[in-house]
């Protein structure tokens, strides 16, 4: 199966890794050293431009910031459409939102290209380690077809529904996980200022009800021992919550909670910039408290 994988940002750089070494493959990405870098690295071809990425592939996968930049790619000259064979399918994996995917698979159909929507969880180390989930917004057919592609990365693999549904499903994730993260840190920073110390009050916490995957691994790893890793930027945290609250206005559901974590870390991507790592919004908590959660 020859795949063109574009994107190599901090997740879509691991991805291709694991792509490059089991399939023939091209890469592209927007500042072309990154590509050039990886391609000597794996023995992938470099390209020049998007369509140059595509013209072989059976399968083209993205993985973008946003929508917006996958909807950017397609047409013109060098885009996508421009270069794709007519049975090719392309993936996005892209945390996207379902409305613009529904406009791109449109788009692409008119062309006879397939799509789906098939956004990742489990970070960085996930996609090193090739255990990543997926999951995938299309038909059945284009699920199967996208599968052994996907299989590089992905461990867990799941047909969500029609284009959109892996976005949808993506977005309230990670909308969960942006709610827990400011919970967890605002817990952890009282208890500590009563005069628990932190690595005591997690350990309870973690065999206990109010345990979860930040409490388990995400604060001991990275803000206990100070880490403080940069792997996903809040600014994307942000942009996931933002399209699960737009999709709880979609669909008719009050959701005064997750349209909280939306602003709130509109504010701390105000406050930290565009290139702050999202467990950076514990640091906003730990100053506002005048307590460090260390230990
Ligand atoms: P990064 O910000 O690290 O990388 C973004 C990538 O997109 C880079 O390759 C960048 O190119 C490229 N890019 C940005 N703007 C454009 C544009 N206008 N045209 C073409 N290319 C562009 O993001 P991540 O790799 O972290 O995330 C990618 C997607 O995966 C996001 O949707 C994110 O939400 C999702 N995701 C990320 C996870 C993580 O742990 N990091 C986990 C799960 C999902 P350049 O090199 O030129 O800047």
């Amino acid at each position: 199966m020859r795949i063109a994988f574009l994107g190599l940002g901090a997740i879509g750089r691991p991805m291709a890794v694991r792509v490059a070494e089991r399939h023939p493959t091209v890469l592209w990405n927007r500042t072309t050293e990154r590509a050039a870098e990886l391609a000597r690295q794996t023995g992938a071809r470099l390209a020049e431009t998007p369509r140059d990425a595509v013209t072989d592939a059976d399968v083209v996968m993205t993985c973008l910031p946003t929508s917006a930049e996958v909807e950017s790619l397609l047409d013109g000259p060098d885009g996508l459409i421009a270069g794709m064979r007519k049975d090719a399918l392309l993936a996005d994996c892209t945390s996207g939102d379902p409305a613009s995917s529904r406009r791109i698979a449109a788009r692409l159909a008119r062309e006879g290209i397939a799509f789906v929507d098939a956004p990742v969880s489990g970070g960085t180390n996930g996609a090193e380690a090739g255990t990543l989930t997926v999951m995938v917004g299309g038909t059945e057919a284009d699920y199967e077809r996208a599968r052994p592609a996907l299989a590089a990365f992905g461990r867990t693999i799941v047909h969500m529904g029609p284009v959109g549904a892996g976005h949808a499903m993506k977005s309230v994730n990670n909308a969960l996980l942006a709610v827990n993260i400011l919970a967890v840190a605002e817990g952890i920073a009282a208890l500590v200022k009563a005069g628990v110390p932190a690595r005591t009050a997690l350990e309870v916490l973690n065999v206990s009800s109010g345990r979860s995957f930040v409490s388990e691994t995400l604060v001991p790893e990275r803000v206990l021992t100070g880490a403080f890793p940069n792997t996903f930027r809040l600014a994307l945290l942000q942009k996931d919550a933002g399209i699960a609250a737009q999709l709880l206005r979609d669909t008719g559901v009050e959701g005064p909670m997750l349209e909280l974590a939306y602003r709130l870390y509109g504010e701390a991507r105000r406050t930290l910039g565009e290139n702050a790592d999202y467990l950076e919004a514990i640091r906003l908590i730990e100053r506002q408290a005048g307590v460090e959660i260390r230990g």
